[in-house]
């Protein structure tokens, strides 16, 4: 068995879904993981928030757009005007939730998910479909029903054992042997349905390639494969043919857009090889990412954006150490704020983390509990593997700077955003 996974962006016209088509004609033995088409999940997040704002005509206009989008991409693919009636159900389904929900905060995460999950029931539909009309048999799998999830709303942790269970008592049931599935999605004990945070996708296939003992794994992207910076941002970007899983986790955890950060553990477990692969020319051959590569030869430019960073004292100048880091860690969790860097000294913790939904609460907590803390917005996180002196005198140094932190290969730069 090997696992697909194509992203929102290389699905997210009728072309996008021909060329998936084209590359998988000849393969045999295969689950394909699809994530919503195009930018599908952000409007889903803006019906979310129509229904949070009481604004329901906000949502439901939303909702007509996606249905207008996903029809024409429908009819271009059918080449003529055609209703698939799955489709039009989870549609119709999502405007009754919205018709019917009175927005509870305790509850917004449950909603979220309930709503945000609809891109990817959605686009797997489609897909599916149209793989079988066009000759390649295969059976929808609904993940709700076996990627099974801790009871976790917006960033669920994966219950591997139950899910492997499950996933494969529903293969055991089909005789086809290509599968498509759903990413991001899954379904906690109580029947909800959870999501795996954004850019979960990744995450989703890696499971599935874990619990079927996949030979390998690809994600078709809409690069060449990894490249050592992000070239909207870094515009001399080259291609690295190899890493191995180390550096990968921690390139995807300082910010590289490659993959979802928990991608690597469920593939490095069974020693699955993972290849990067572009979409738009199946001849390329991408990155590898396994156990051993060899040594990345070009320093390794990460830009994480949209980050927070929070300077924390207590209040009585006591020192902000080891029980103290406790009670703060254990706060910031709840809060499920994302810590990216750590620097400390004797009286002052400084965290950079991720800018998320309950950062202010988590704020007024600490001051609660007797800290000072000062939030400073709009910052960058850069992270520079390799880094050289031109590098170091270009990023590290200047007034933007706020916090540098430096091992002998890498140095980390909280910075105001430009
Ligand atoms: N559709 C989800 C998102 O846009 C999951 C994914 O693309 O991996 O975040
Ligand atoms: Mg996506």
């Amino acid at each position: 068995m090997k696992v697909y996974k194509f992203g929102g962006a290389s699905v997210r016209n009728a072309d996008g879904v021909r060329n998936l088509h084209k590359i998988i004609a000849e393969e045999q033995n295969l689950f394909i993981i699809v994530s919503a088409m195009g930018k599908t999940t952000n409007a889903l997040e803006r019906v979310f928030d129509g229904v949070r704002r009481a604004d329901r005509d906000y949502a439901l206009e939303q909702i007509a757009e996606l249905r207008s989008a996903h029809a024409e991409i429908i009819d271009d693919l059918w080449h003529t005007s055609t209703h698939l009636e799955r489709v039009d159900a989870f549609f119709t389904e999502l405007e009754t939730l919205v018709n019917e929900t009175v927005y509870q905060p305790a509850d917004a995460e449950l909603l979220y998910d309930r709503i945000v999950a609809y891109g990817e029931l959605v686009s797997t539909t489609i897909i599916s479909e149209y793989l079988n009309k066009a000759g390649t048999q295969n059976r929808w799998i609904d993940m709700r029903q076996c990627m099974l999830t801790e009871l976790r709303h917006k960033d669920a942790a994966v219950d591997l054992e139950a899910s492997a269970k499950a996933l494969k008592e529903e293969l055991k049931k089909y005789g086809e042997n290509i599968f498509i599935g759903q990413g991001f999605i899954g379904g906690a004990p109580d029947g909800t349905t959870t999501t795996l945070g954004r850019e979960g996708s990744d995450y989703s296939a890696a499971v599935v390639a874990n619990i079927l003992d996949a030979e390998s794994m690809a994600v078709w992207k809409d690069v060449d494969g990894v490249l050592n910076a992000d070239p909207k941002i870094f515009p001399d970007a080259v291609q690295i043919v190899e890493l191995n899983y180390l550096d990968t986790i921690e390139l995807a955890y300082s910010g590289a857009q490659i993959i979802h950060p928990k991608t690597i553990k469920p593939l490095q477990n069974k020693n699955i090889p993972l290849y990067v692969r572009p979409f738009g020319d199946k001849r390329k051959p991408g990155t590898v990412i396994r156990n051993m590569s060899a040594p990345v030869d070009v320093p390794i430019l990460i830009m994480k954006k949209d980050q927070v960073l929070m300077t924390i004292r207590s209040r009585d100048f006591s020192f902000v150490l080891e029980e103290k880091f406790a009670s703060i860690f254990s706060l910031l969790e709840q809060y499920r704020v994302k810590v990216n860097l750590v620097h400390n000294s004797a009286v002052n913790l400084s965290l950079c983390v991720d800018n998320t939904w309950h950062i202010d609460e988590a704020i007024e907590a600490l001051r609660e509990a007797g800290f000072d803390v000062m939030k400073a917005a709009d910052m960058e996180l850069l992270t520079i593997r390799g880094y050289n002196d031109e590098l170091w005198q270009k990023y590290a140094v200047g007034r933007r700077v706020f916090v540098r932190q430096s091992t002998q290969a890498t140095v980390r730069i909280v910075r105001k955003k430009e």
